[in-house]
C-alpha cells in the first residue's frame, strides 16, 4: 500500500516534534536505586505519555504504580479479527552518560563530512568511524550538543509508536488491526520486564528498539549481570610479608584470567562475551561488576561455571581470601518464547 504525500509528512512532522520534545525529559535509569521505577523520572514522562494516549482516544489507558503505561487501540472497522499486536518501547536512558539537559541538533540534509558538536569540540562524528552514517545522506540527522546523551535509545520507539496512533487517528482509511501500546521503565537496567503485567500483552509484540531502519530482530541476548566481592586483608605495607591479603590486587588478577577473545570488542554477530563495567576496591575489599551475554543459555552457564572455577583457584591461592560471586538472570533470548 502506498502512503500518501500528506501522510508522509504528517509522519515525518508528528514524530520529529515527539521526539524533540521527549529527549528534553530527562530519564536516566538508576541502577543502584531499589524502587520501580528506578528513578522518579522515568514516571512522570509516563504520566505525560498516558495522558497523550487519551486525548489520541486510546482505550484502558493505564500508568501503573511501577511506572508502565499500557493502552489499547481498537481495530478500524471489519479489522477485529486481525491478529493484535503489541508496541513496546522503554521510557529510560542509559545511565552510562549524562542525559540530563539534552539540547537536540538537527543536522539539515545530511552531506555525508563530519559532524561537529558545540559542547565537545572534542568529539566527531564521521563515516569512518560509524559507516552507516552514509545510508543516511540527504536526510536530516538529530545529535546532542556532545555534551549530553541524545537519548534516541529509546525516545525515538516511543515517538513512533505515538505518531503511529496520531496518524491513525488522523487518516482512517489506513485500516489496522487492534493494538496494544506498552512503555516500559528500566529496560537499560536489564528490568525492563521484571513488573511487566504479561496479561495486558498480546501474544505478537514489536519492540521499536532496534537501530536500522527497516531492521527485524527476532532475538537478543540471554543476559546475566554479575557481582564479584573480594575481601583481603590490610596489613601495614612495612610488615605485611606472608599475611596482607591485597584484595583489589588480586581482583585484577582475576579479571586478567577473563578471557580476552570473549570481550564486547572482541566479538561479533552470534558469539558472547564478557564484559567487565567496574572495579573499585582498596587492600580490605574490592568489587567488580560484570555483564555477561550470549544467545545460547548453555554458553552463558558455562561462563559461571568458569568465574566460579576462578573463585576455587585464587581462594586457594590466598589463604583467608574470601570472594563472594552473585549472579543476577536480567532477561532470556526471547527466542525461546
Ligand atoms: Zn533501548
Amino acid at each position: 500500500m502506498s502512503i500518501s504525500k500528506e501522510i508522509q509528512a504528517f509522519l515525518l512532522n508528528n514524530s520529529i516534534d515527539r521526539f524533540l520534545r521527549y529527549v528534553k525529559i530527562w530519564t536516566v535509569s538508576d541502577e543502584i536505586s531499589k524502587t520501580f521505577p528506578s528513578t522518579k523520572n522515568q514516571f512522570e514522562l509516563g504520566k505525560l505519555l498516558a495522558e497523550e494516549l487519551k486525548s489520541l482516544n486510546l482505550e484502558d489507558v493505564v500508568h501503573d504504580k511501577f511506572g508502565f503505561v499500557y493502552a489499547f487501540l481498537p481495530s478500524s472497522k471489519g479489522f477485529e479479527k486481525v491478529q493484535t499486536i503489541g508496541l513496546i518501547a522503554h521510557l529510560d536512558t542509559s545511565p552510562a552518560v549524562n542525559g540530563k539537559d539534552v539540547k537536540p541538533v538537527i543536522h539539515k540534509n545530511y552531506d555525508g563530512g563530519d559532524i561537529k558538536f558545540a559542547q565537545n569540540t572534542d568529539l566527531t562524528l564521521t563515516t569512518v568511524d560509524s559507516p552507516q552514517l552514509k545510508e543516511y545522506i540527504g536526510l536530516d540527522i538529530v545529535t546532542s550538543q556532545g555534551d549530553t546523551l541524545l537519548g534516541a535509545d529509546n525516545k525515538a520507539g516511543i515517538a513512533e509508536i505515538i505518531t503511529a496512533c496520531a496518524t491513525w487517528q488522523k487518516f482512517p482509511e489506513l485500516k489496522h488491526g487492534p493494538i496494544v501500546i506498552c512503555f516500559t521503565p528500566d529496560e537499560e537496567i536489564g528490568r525492563g520486564t521484571t513488573k511487566i503485567n504479561m496479561k495486558k500483552l498480546p501474544e505478537v509484540c514489536y519492540t521499536m528498539d532496534g537501530s536500522e531502519m527497516g531492521q527485524l530482530e527476532i532475538e537478543c541476548f540471554d543476559a546475566w549481570g554479575v557481582i564479584i566481592k573480594f575481601k583481603g586483608l590490610n596489613v601495614h605495607p612495612g610488615y605485611a610479608k606472608g599475611l596482607m591479603i591485597n584484595a583489589i590486587h588480586i581482583a585484577s588478577r582475576f579479571l586478567s584470567d577473563l578471557p580476552e577473545a570473549e570481550s564486547p570488542e572482541k566479538t561479533e554477530d552470534r558469539e558472547g562475551f564478557y564484559h567487565l563495567s567496574t572495579l573499585k576496591g582498596n587492600e580490605e575489599e574490592a568489587s567488580a561488576t560484570l555483564i555477561v551475554r550470549d544467545f545460547e543459555l548453555e554458553n552463558n552457564k558455562k561462563r559461571m561455571e568458569y568465574l566460579k572455577s576462578l573463585k576455587s583457584k585464587y581462594e586457594a591461592l590466598y589463604p583467608g581470601l574470601k570472594i563472594e560471586l552473585a549472579f543476577k538472570h536480567q532477561y532470556e533470548n526471547m527466542f525461546t518464547y
